[in-house]
């Protein structure tokens, strides 16, 4: 078998205050006086720190992101129009992604459209990437998806929700300052940093784990403890450090049971990812049982109100639907089952756990 040889994030800065050194990473790729960058931030930032203390220059490209929906194709090629329009087909010298896991993907993958022509839906799927991308840096406002970490940005597009995967589509940079995630909502913060945990979950029951996985997993969901069940003083810099190695865990592993039903829900229903995947985790006591119970004690704790008995109001061609997705996920049945895992997938058991939602 031939091991994985993936592309890691190169450089990072990590801690209170790395925000404001933002701008020694962007100005070390300017090269020439009217240079310009690209900043694509998250509507949430407007009047907070990240805007008032956004290093750009007059040149520069400002992009609040409407982030109503989560990404599509056909946004992430508007944007990569506009960008290219800016400056008359002249490419920025850096992507910079304010935000959370929506904003993040959208900055790696204009950054990789800036350089791969054809639009963003061709590329969904693994290594379709062919040139690298424009220089582009991840700075997360809301912590849990490890898209921070990852080598994918998901986007739905016509036919399907799937990444860009590919070792281009990694930031080159990343700035984790716990201080931009303090004033998250609370059912934001939850379902967020829930992702996080069900990464968790899911690297470590899942038939790819392996001595790297496991520990980045096991790390990352004690962190998830002490920010969730503790409430620890530091949960900030918990939760950030948490998402960034669940993030690394699922590299070199794989997602499973809750995130396949959860591309369902997402595609049919538009549910966003962290709430998608708590309404479907909540019915996985079969594949999970430790950590749904662990996830229901901090549903309590938090007094969350997860969305329940939504399936009395779907159809069976919106059940099947779901189904259909779900199943087409076949890498993350092969984590959670192994290689004859199309034999316990069948329609009747997806069909029965939705019905449970
Ligand atoms: P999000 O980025 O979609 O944001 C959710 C909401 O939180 C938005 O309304 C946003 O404006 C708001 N928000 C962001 N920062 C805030 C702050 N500091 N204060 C107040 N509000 C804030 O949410 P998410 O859960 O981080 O990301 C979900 C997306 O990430 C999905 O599109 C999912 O597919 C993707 N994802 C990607 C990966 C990956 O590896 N690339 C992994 C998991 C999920
Ligand atoms: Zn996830």
């Amino acid at each position: 078998m031939k091991l994985r040889n993936f592309k890691t994030v190169p450089r990072m800065i990590f801690g209170r205050g790395a925000f404001d050194q933002l701008v020694d990473v962007v100005d070390e790729q300017r090269q020439q006086d009217d240079d310009f960058a690209v900043f694509i931030i998250d509507p949430s930032q407007r009047g907070k720190p990240t805007e008032t203390r956004l290093p750009a220059r007059a040149q520069d490209l400002i992009i609040w992101a409407d982030v109503t929906d989560e990404p599509k194709t056909t946004y992430v090629d508007a944007l990569t129009a506009q960008i290219q329009g800016h400056r008359q087909g002249r490419l920025p010298v850096s992507v910079i992604g304010i935000g959370g896991g929506s904003v993040m993907d959208i900055a790696k993958a204009v950054s990789l459209l800036l350089t791969n022509p054809g639009g963003a839906a061709q590329y969904q799927g693994w290594d379709l990437i062919k040139h690298p991308a424009v220089h582009h840096v991840g700075v997360p406002t809301l912590s849990g998806t490890g898209a921070e970490a990852s080598r994918t940005a998901v986007l739905t597009g016509p036919e399907k929700k799937l990444g860009l995967n590919s070792d281009y589509t990694v930031f080159d940079q990343v700035v984790l300052d716990p201080a931009l995630i303090k004033d998250v909502p609370k059912n934001q913060w939850f379902y967020t940093g829930m992702d996080c945990y069900i990464h968790c979950v899911e690297s470590l029951q899942g038939t790819y784990l392996n001595e790297f996985s496991r520990a980045y997993g096991e790390k990352a969901m004690d962190l998830c403890r002490q920010v969730y069940l503790d409430d620890h003083p530091d949960k900030d810099d918990k939760l950030m450090m948490a998402s960034w190695m669940g993030g690394m865990s699922i590299a070199y592993s794989q997602v499973g049971a809750c995130h396949a039903l959860s591309y369902g829900l997402s595609y049919v229903f538009g549910y966003r990812h962290g709430i998608g995947n708590c309404i479907a985790f909540n019915v996985l006591d079969d594949f999970y049982p430790e950590g749904v119970a662990e996830f229901r004690e901090m549903v309590k704790k938090h007094r969350i109100d997860l969305p329940q008995n939504l399936s009395l109001n779907w159809t069976d061609a919106q059940i099947a639907h779901m189904v259909k997705i779900a199943k087409g996920l076949a890498p993350l049945w092969d984590n959670v089952f192994g290689p004859d895992w199309a034999e316990q997938v069948t329609d009747e058991r997806l069909t029965e756990l939705y019905k449970r939602m």
